[in-house]
């Protein structure tokens, strides 16, 4: 409600003073100055917290990059983490059917993981001042810095690493696509162990896609498994396991999988499936902003890079 009210201030002072369209798009970033609070849904007390904006982005950038991170990594997952926010809380009401009252939660899987300074503690230990310092200085250096595309907050999804292999087009992993979430090659990858072995049995798969694969003629030429489409990047879009066809990114979700860019083989009745990269492969590449880094990048240059088209805006 108070956001509301302050909200309903800013745009009344917008119609009076009569400022241009291009500044009262960037209005988000300016309530945020006044005030604006974030209510986080904590799932390990099922309370909700109320946080400024700079404590919420400083937990989230804690939990969703490695502090050992260069500080231009860390600005750049700065960045995103409050372009996310601020579109949440500025996306037109905060209805939120998952956890009622509140804006996000500190869940991954729901919104973005967030951190509190005690995990923080936990987790660091010795160098939990280096590291909290490091991470708030990004946030703070930062300013209100936000990314933005066609004048709008962009919707900043990021994943922990492409394995090198570039990130994909937002089309080809989700239905809706973006013009901002474009696959980009990530040449400067700096995951140390992109490529990863998972095995399951045969009694795994069948429960996992309902396919019994131990009936099939494993030898032969058509085998088990096979890619049926590849994504511009060249990594697997649909795929034919046993019977049935799907996509890469639904057995990625049906077995666990690091990644959807996955190849699979038999061996003494035991399926390997090497996966490279981990997570979504879909916007910032975090180890690719890591490897960006090291090579005297720039936080706006890492962003610009896998956001394409984008801009850095000042709130201000
Ligand atoms: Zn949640
Ligand atoms: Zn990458």
């Amino acid at each position: 409600m108070k956001r509301l009210l302050v909200l309903f201030a800013v745009l009344s002072i917008t119609a009076v003073l009569g400022i241009p369209a291009a500044v009262n798009r960037l209005s988000p970033a300016k309530i945020e100055k006044n005030g604006t609070m974030v209510h986080m849904y904590s799932h390990s007390t099922g309370q909700i917290v109320n946080l400024s904006v700079d404590d919420y982005v400083i937990g989230v950038v804690a939990a969703e990059m490695p502090a050992e991170f260069p500080e231009e990594a860390l600005k750049a997952q700065a960045v995103a983490a409050r372009t996310y926010i601020l579109r949440r809380l500025t996306g037109g009401g905060v209805s939120n059917p998952i956890h009622p009252g509140a804006d996000v939660c500190d869940d991954h899987r729901h919104y973005q993981a967030w951190i509190s300074r005690e995990e923080m503690k936990k987790r660091w230990a010795i160098r939990y001042y280096q590291y909290y310092f490091k991470v708030a200085m990004a946030v703070y250096s930062t300013g209100n810095e936000v990314i933005i595309y066609g004048g709008r907050l962009i919707d900043p999804v990021y994943h922990s690493s492409c394995g090198g292999a570039g990130t994909f087009s937002a089309g080809e992993v989700w239905k809706v696509d973006d013009p901002y979430l474009k696959g980009v090659p990530c040449p400067y990858d700096a995951d140390p162990d992109p490529t990863r072995v998972a095995a399951f049995s045969m009694s795994d798969i069948k429960r996992a896609t309902g396919e019994d694969i131990s009936v099939l003629p494993v030898a032969g030429p058509r085998g088990f498994f096979q890619v049926l489409e590849k994504t511009a990047g060249g990594q697997p879009k649909t795929v034919r396991i046993g019977g049935k066809v799907f996509s890469s990114t639904a057995v990625r979700e049906m077995l666990g999988l690091r990644s959807a860019r996955f190849s699979m083989d038999m061996e003494d009745g035991v399926v390997k499936v090497t996966t490279r990269g981990y997570g979504h492969g879909v916007g910032m590449c975090q180890y690719g902003a890591r490897g960006m880094a090291l090579k005297g990048k720039d936080y706006s240059e890492i962003l610009k890079y896998y956001y394409t088209g984008v801009e850095i805006a000042d709130g201000n």
